[in-house]
């Protein structure tokens, strides 16, 4: 049983696991999940227990995962009579899936949420939970619904990415999950576009194989697989990290971490990013710096909307 959201003992709220990793790669934000205590998203149910009866996570710290992560129960995890995560402690059906990503979110929301800390009133192990307070007035963040449903928005880019790379079996379900972001509303299918066709259409996702990782003086280099085809020539695309993007980023270590990997792995990886869309530009030839080529090429504005990640099920796509 995978759970989509739960109850942030240290922050008084309902996160995603996909929140949870971008706290703790966070380096502004003192957070560490190991020390934070996960409880059933279910009000009532949480209420029932004392703050121990706790949920695991799975791949909350992991940069580069390959399977899907999420909340889980733990062997001794109790839920109340009625509570939709009681029922399902064990696969009961094919519908327990570790394997892929349920949660569709509908809207991924460009500026990102943020978590504030509740006042860190003592809350020692074994204490009973307090009623489920009000939100503060002041809090700047996604609406969190008060019942136990997944929440409808992101901000964080891995959600949505993860949703296609691990659904990308089952095109039919892509094709009926919306989409939201910024003015823009399509479908999973249709927002994420293979990188060879981002001139059908801007402000997609775009995304591809990766051919190589350049580490120069001021940034990286991402070349693509897949060329552009633009009246029968092909070109090759590109997009740039600058260094200093990544020096003030607030992930730096873990986005290092990540490519640096990726510049030295042997394995087929795929670079997602959404903001820009690469565009033909005339750049120097460095065997002949008379002459000029062509080439698709754009410039990371934001690291929070890029990932290089390993994607099996793209390999055959
Ligand atoms: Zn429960």
């Amino acid at each position: 049983m995978k759970f989509a959201t739960a109850y942030s003992l240290s922050l008084d709220d309902k996160l995603s696991i996909y929140d949870v990793r971008d706290l703790n790669f966070d380096e502004t934000a003192a957070y560490d999940s190991d020390k934070d205590s996960f409880l059933c998203p279910n009000d009532a149910c949480r209420a029932a227990f004392e703050v121990g009866n706790t949920l695991a996570t799975f791949n909350a710290k992991n940069v580069n995962y390959l399977r899907t992560p999420h909340f889980k129960n733990r062997t001794g995890t109790q839920h109340i009579d009625g509570c939709r995560y009681a029922s399902l402690h064990k696969a009961a059906s094919g519908e327990s899936d570790d394997t892929r990503e349920d949660n569709f979110p509908s809207e991924f929301v460009l500026t990102r949420r943020s978590y504030p800390r509740k006042t860190p009133a003592a809350v020692s192990q074994g204490q009973a939970l307090p009623a489920p307070a009000n939100p503060p007035a002041n809090r700047v963040s996604l609406p969190v619904s008060s019942s136990d449903t997944p929440p409808d928005k992101t901000s964080v880019f891995a959600h949505p990415v993860e949703c296609y790379v691990s659904n990308i079996d089952d095109k039919d379900r892509l094709k009926a999950m919306p989409l939201k972001i910024g003015e823009h509303t399509a479908t999973y299918w249709t927002f994420f576009k293979k990188i060879e066709y981002l001139q059908d259409n801007k402000g997609l996702i775009y995304w591809g194989k990766v051919k190589a990782i350049k580490d120069y003086t001021s940034s990286f280099r991402i070349d693509f697989d897949k060329k552009v085809w633009l009246d029968k020539k092909p070109y090759s695309v590109n997009v740039y990290l600058s260094k200093k993007l990544i020096e003030n980023y607030r992930k730096r270590t873990a986005f290092l971490e990540q490519i640096k990997a990726a510049a030295s792995s042997e394995r087929a990886l795929y670079c997602f990013f959404y903001g820009v869309t690469p565009e033909l530009k005339q750049v120097p030839s460095k065997k002949n710096p008379e002459q000029t080529f062509g080439v698709f090429s754009a410039n990371i504005e934001n690291l929070d909307h890029l990932i290089i990640r390993e994607a099996p099920g793209l390999q055959t796509f």
